[in-house]
C-alpha cells in the first residue's frame, strides 16, 4: 500500500503498532524500546505515548468512556496522519473499549493490535507510578482495573505475558512478528 505524499513521490504506507493493556502492564517500556530499535535499523518511527498525548493533545479530557475514546481518535489522527508519511506509529494507549480499538482498526489500514498482557496483581505490584495505590484509597475514580473496565482483546495479531517474559525477550517476539509481516516500508 503507498500514499501518495507529493504529485510524483510514491511512499509506502506506515503501520500503526497498537499496543493495548492495563497501567503498568509495561505498554511504554516496550513502545520506547521498538521505537528505538526501528529507528536504529533506519525506519522513521514515532512514539505516540497515552500521557503524553493527554498532556500536549488532551486537556481538558477526563477519564469517562466518551473522554477516552475522544483521546483515542485523537490518536488515531495522529497516527494516520504519520501512517500517509511512511512513519510507523507505535502508540501506547490503555485502550480498555474493545470498540475503540475497533475504530482504530477500521481508520488505519496498517494496524497491528498489540495485547500487552499482565495480571492486575502483578501490575498492582509493580505500581510503576504509585497510582494503583491511589486508586484502592479511592483517590483516583474510573481507575481502568480498579474501578472501571478493561475489555481483553478477543483477536490481537500478537498477545506479550510480560509477567513470564523480560521487556528484551518481549521486544524481540514483537520486531520478529512485525518483520515477519512486513513492518519494514522499504521491504513492503
Ligand atoms: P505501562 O506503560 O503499561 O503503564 P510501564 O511500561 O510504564 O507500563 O511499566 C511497566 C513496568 O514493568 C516497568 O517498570 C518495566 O521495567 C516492568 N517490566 C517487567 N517486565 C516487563 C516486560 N516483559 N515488558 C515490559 N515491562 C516490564
Amino acid at each position: 500500500m503507498t500514499a501518495q505524499v507529493h504529485s510524483q513521490i510514491q511512499i509506502p504506507t506506515g503501520k500503526t503498532v497498537w499496543l493495548t493493556g492495563l497501567s503498568g502492564a509495561g505498554k511504554s517500556t516496550l513502545a520506547s524500546r521498538l521505537t528505538d530499535r526501528l529507528r536504529g535499523q533506519g525506519q522513521p518511527a514515532e512514539w505516540l505515548d497515552g500521557d503524553e498525548l493527554r498532556r500536549n493533545l488532551g486537556r481538558g479530557l477526563g477519564f469517562s468512556r466518551e473522554d477516552r475514546f475522544e483521546n483515542i481518535r485523537r490518536a488515531v489522527y495522529l497516527a494516520g496522519m504519520l501512517n500517509r508519511h511512511g512513519v510507523t506509529a507505535v502508540v501506547s494507549l490503555i485502550s480498555p473499549y474493545a470498540d475503540m480499538r475497533d475504530y482504530a482498526r477500521r481508520e488505519l489500514p496498517g494496524f497491528v493490535e498489540v495485547y500487552v498482557d499482565c495480571p492486575l496483581p502483578v501490575c498492582e505490584q509493580r505500581d510503576v507510578k504509585g497510582l494503583y495505590a491511589k486508586a484502592r484509597r479511592g483517590e483516583i475514580p474510573e481507575f481502568t482495573g480498579i474501578s472501571d473496565p478493561y475489555e481483553i482483546p478477543a483477536n490481537p495479531e500478537l498477545t506479550l505475558r510480560t509477567a513470564e517474559r523480560t521487556p528484551e525477550e518481549c521486544v524481540e517476539e514483537l520486531a520478529a512478528w512485525l518483520t515477519g509481516n512486513r513492518l519494514d516500508p522499504l521491504r513492503a
